[in-house]
């Protein structure tokens, strides 16, 4: 039985990295017929918050990536982490060291200096028990450290292959419990992974060190190790590790701009993975289906919010009108524009839904068919300044008035005839018309907009500013 989980600590929003591991551990579980797991890695109480969590938790749920399992909270488990580490201070690969903060950066330091690379120099490895009692006495608190042995670790990683790694260069024994009784979080990790029974970590690419430290610890276990996969990790466009320095939100955030779930889950899962040459938009059925860790590229992806956009825009030009309503209508709350659904708001989004990037900018290209626009001195000026503009606009009124609005293929073609008919160039008419009945100097086809507006309110509009000043 297939197992992963998704273990990310409530110190923060959960951003578009976070969300693409989870994605690719979701994917993954869904093609093999897995289980899901959700942990919470909550044992750094400072820094971690209910509310982080929450964001987490609500952002998994919005993306559609449900988990079979949890959460758990590491907070709750302390007492197996404290009794696992102490079978291996039974069985003597864990010890007791009393070295303070203070001490251990001191010789850090020395070491540096002395051109070596920092590391715990392994000084309360063989302290006998006598030694321990005094140094107890005098009031010194412990942690409990793993040994390190010396060598090589050999890892064969999913997506990047052999990977190799020299335990001289982790860092000295490792502290597995701190003094205050919370484990390390590599110690942590393991005891649950192996608790939980997780067969495959698929997390990102930063990571790759801690899984060495970790290699070690399931060896000490005695345990064999689930299959480790390093998902790329994400870039900006100058390829620096993705931050909010490039835009990047979380993912709530992008929910907040308008993105659709949809959109992000096609454009999250070809991070890193091309499911088909040639082809960007799938379905989630179609992710779950082709999805293969070995496909998996293993250099970084960057993310480009233009590619987002993009996709974002082919979801929503792609939806249907009512279920596009439905996604946008807090939008319309949000501007306080108040829409029923009725066949003119569908009307509305249907005209709209073709140049939106997202349900913000459906909501504002699609604003003036409940709101009346409101044009600038300038705008107003530089019309009525035109003498065949207004003449004929009011020719267009009649026009109008004989015409069922039933096609607008047909409304336009009398219009050019009309305006052909006096002489005079069409753009003087539909250009400050567009103006006026929208607000706006571009969008869809005007004589779309006019027959969707209808036209009670496009004959409104032309007459009030007709008749205004
Ligand atoms: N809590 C860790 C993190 O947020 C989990 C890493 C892992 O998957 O082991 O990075």
């Amino acid at each position: 039985m297939i197992r992963v989980r998704f273990a990310p600590s409530p110190t923060g929003a959960l951003h578009i990295g976070g969300a693409h591991t989870a994605l690719f551990n979701y994917l993954f579980a869904k093609r093999l017929g897995g289980k899901f797991i959700l942990r919470i890695e909550d044992t750094d109480t400072e820094r971690s918050s209910k509310e982080f969590e929450e964001n987490i938790l609500e952002s998994l749920k919005w993306l559609g990536i449900e988990w079979d399992e949890g959460p758990y909270y590491q907070s709750k488990r302390l007492d197996l982490y404290r009794e696992k580490a102490n079978e291996l201070l039974k069985k003597g690969i864990a010890y007791e060291c009393f070295c303070t903060p203070e001490e251990l950066k001191e010789r850090r330091e020395m070491m540096v200096k002395m051109g070596r690379p920092p590391r715990y120099d392994g000084r309360c490895r063989d302290l006998d028990e006598d030694q321990k009692r005094s140094l107890r006495e005098k009031g010194l608190k412990s942690v409990l450290r793993i040994k390190i042995p010396d060598g090589k670790s050999f890892l064969r990683d999913a997506v990047k292959g052999e990977v190799s790694f020299s335990n001289e260069s982790l860092g000295g024994d490792m502290v597995i419990m701190k003094s205050d009784g919370y484990p390390t979080y590599n110690f942590a990790v393991v005891v649950d992974d192996i608790d939980m029974e997780i067969t495959h970590v698929i997390r990102g690419d930063d990571h790759l060190t801690n899984t060495f430290k970790q290699m070690i610890i399931y060896k000490a276990f005695g345990k064999e190790l689930p299959q480790f996969a390093h998902i790329p990790l994400l870039l900006g466009p100058d390829k620096a590790k993705l931050s909010k320095r490039h835009g990047a939100a979380s993912v709530l955030e992008y929910r907040q701009m308008g993105y659709l779930s949809d959109a992000l889950f096609n454009f999250l899962s070809l991070l890193g993975w091309t499911p088909k040459e040639g082809q960007d938009i799938f379905s989630r059925d179609e992710l779950i289906s082709m999805f293969c860790l070995a496909k998996l590229n293993s250099n970084p992806a960057v993310f480009d919010i233009k590619r987002l956009e993009w996709m974002n825009s082919q979801y929503i030009k792609n939806m249907d009108d009512s279920k596009l309503f439905d996604l946008a209508k807090p939008f319309y709350d949000k501007e306080g524009i108040k829409v029923l659904k009725d066949n003119f708001t569908l009307r509305a989004i249907n005209l709209g839904k073709a140049r939106a990037k997202t349900l913000q900018d459906l909501v504002s290209g699609t604003k003036y068919f409940f709101v009346e626009p409101e044009l600038s001195f300038e705008e107003v000026k530089a019309i009525k300044l035109n003498n065949s503009t207004l003449f004929l606009l009011e020719k267009f009124l009649v026009l109008l008035d004989n015409d069922e609005c039933n096609s607008h293929i047909e409304l336009e073609k009398k219009s050019r005839e009309m305006v052909a008919s006096y002489n005079q160039a069409f753009k003087d008419l539909v250009n400050p018309l567009r103006l006026i009945i929208t607000g706006m100097k571009v969008g869809p086809g005007l004589f779309e907009i006019v027959c969707a507006l209808g036209k009670d309110i496009v004959k409104r509009r032309v007459l009030k500013f007709i008749n205004e000043s």
